[in-house]
């Protein structure tokens, strides 16, 4: 990159840039927090201002931002060979990550499939599915159920087994039919039931919607443990192993997106490890290099893989490939971030910071503000109402999550809501001062903002 004249950067990403999930009309009236550097697991703007980042980057960074080991893998394996292609061809670190990946994923995991973000790891976990039903003769086998607050990325496939209807609404013509299963969101239940004495009658409207459509269903995808971009939604115990059993009892293929939960986040390498759910297919992405670039993997049985075997002029080829997969550069450093996974102990260590913060956690119930408090591991959302009594929410127009997390950028977090959902998701590596900090500056902001300035 040339010398660039910062006074000149607001101005020209304001004129040039398209920011995703942002209301440009709105972002182009305010000023535009540019990040230039990064330093443990702080972020810093072009005026020298620092900022520890309580999102990890989207749910991404691991031993925070200028971590020797991983800069180290980007480099040298950049001067061996930044990039050649997997179509036809292998490249060394592809082969030693694939190898890696299928001796930590659930048992019975066998064949990587790369790719370069989650919702490519989720679009080629759908055709994987569905091709493999063709191939086995069953033709009908066409459906997936999904879950309603489900998110699994932004292509249309992924849309489409998506159950956020702000985001998947408008795109439905353009869709294919997926069924969806009630969302485990207990706090508003939506069989208005409580917790505390329901039986999982979601699990039975899912089962019964499974037995009905059985024949022309081919799989199930939902996000174990923690719906992330829904809302921080922690399924309730004992929920996603249901789910699997009647997926499995009914002979679907049950594919687990670990996009957001997969790499420790939960405090089980997988989320699949609380319940011990064996899918049939793992979709991962974000945290697996440490968040430093992008790749992602979909993993999956012998059944699977062998149903696609056969000569080259029976056409059962899958025919599926992005120009990026299987980046050598990227799974280096993917190799590098599982290394000092193992290394650093880090599982212990984000199980330390998930008791810390679910004793910090506490004192957020006694703001008036706060209807429900959420974590699964290090996956935080604190939902804010207008009223804790009825949990009304707030009028939209309010933008109470916005303004939280602004005002928590005054003190130096950077935070990113969903809705009036605040959502605290660090490094996974975080020290617990740091994150002591993130949870102080967080509750203040809320305080601020629902308490002092309404
Ligand atoms: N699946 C899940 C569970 C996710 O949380 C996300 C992203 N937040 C995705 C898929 C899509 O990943 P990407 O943004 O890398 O396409």
């Amino acid at each position: 990159m040339e010398p660039y004249e910062k006074s000149k950067l607001s101005e020209w990403d304001k004129e040039y840039v398209w920011h995703p999930f942002t209301q440009m009309k709105e972002y182009v009236e305010g000023e535009p927090l540019i990040i230039e550097r990064g330093e443990g697991f702080y972020l810093i703007d072009t005026e020298g201002r620092r900022y520890i980042d309580g999102t990890s980057s989207i749910w991404v960074n691991v031993f925070g931002y200028t971590k020797e080991e991983l800069k180290r893998a980007i480099i040298e394996q950049t001067e061996r060979l930044p990039h050649s292609t997997l179509l036809g061809l292998a490249n060394v670190p592809s082969i030693i990550l694939a190898k890696k990946l299928v001796e930590i994923v659930p048992r019975g995991l066998k064949k990587v499939f790369y790719s370069d973000n989650g919702s490519t790891a989720v679009e080629i976990a759908l055709k994987m599915t569905y091709h493999f039903w063709q191939l086995k003769g069953e033709k009908k086998r066409k459906y997936f159920v999904s879950f309603r607050n489900g998110y699994h990325g932004d292509t249309l496939g992924a849309v489409s087994v998506g159950g956020i209807d702000l985001f998947h609404k408008v795109y439905r013509p353009l869709l294919f039919k997926s069924y969806k299963a009630p969302s485990p969101y207990c706090y508003r239940c939506p069989l208005k039931l409580s917790r505390n004495k329901c039986t999982m009658e979601c699990v039975s409207i899912f089962e019964h919607m499974v037995l009905e459509h059985k024949d022309e269903l081919c799989g199930v995808i939902i996000e174990p443990y923690v719906q992330g971009a829904g809302g921080i939604i922690v399924q309730p115990e004992g929920f996603i192993s249901k789910i699997w059993r009647i997926t499995k009892e009914n002979k679907l293929i049950f594919i687990a997106d670990e996009v957001a939960t997969g790499f420790g986040r939960t405090g089980t390498l997988f989320a699949c490890e609380k319940e011990n759910i064996i899918p049939d297919i793992i979709c991962l992405s974000k945290s697996m290099t440490g968040g430093y670039l992008p790749l992602a993997a979909t993993i999956t049985t012998e059944e699977i893989y062998n149903a696609f075997l056969g000569r080259y002029e029976e056409f059962k080829t899958f025919f599926h490939g992005h120009t990026y997969t299987g980046n050598p550069i990227a799974c280096n450093l993917a190799l590098a971030n599982l290394e000092l996974f193992e290394k650093e102990n880090l599982l212990a260590k984000i199980r330390e910071r998930i008791e810390f913060a679910k004793k910090e956690l506490v004192r957020f119930n006694d703001l008036s503000h706060v209807g429900d408090v959420r974590q699964g591991g290090l996956m935080i959302g604190i939902e804010l109402v207008q009223n804790k009594k009825d949990k009304k929410a707030y009028p939209p127009e309010k933008k109470m999550g916005q303004r939280v997390i602004l005002k928590a950028r005054e003190k130096g977090l950077i935070l990113r809501p969903l809705g009036d959902v605040i959502v605290i998701m660090p490094p996974l590596a975080i020290d617990e001062k740091t994150l002591k900090r993130i949870l102080d500056i967080t509750f203040e902001s809320i305080y601020e903002v629902t308490e002092k300035e309404t």
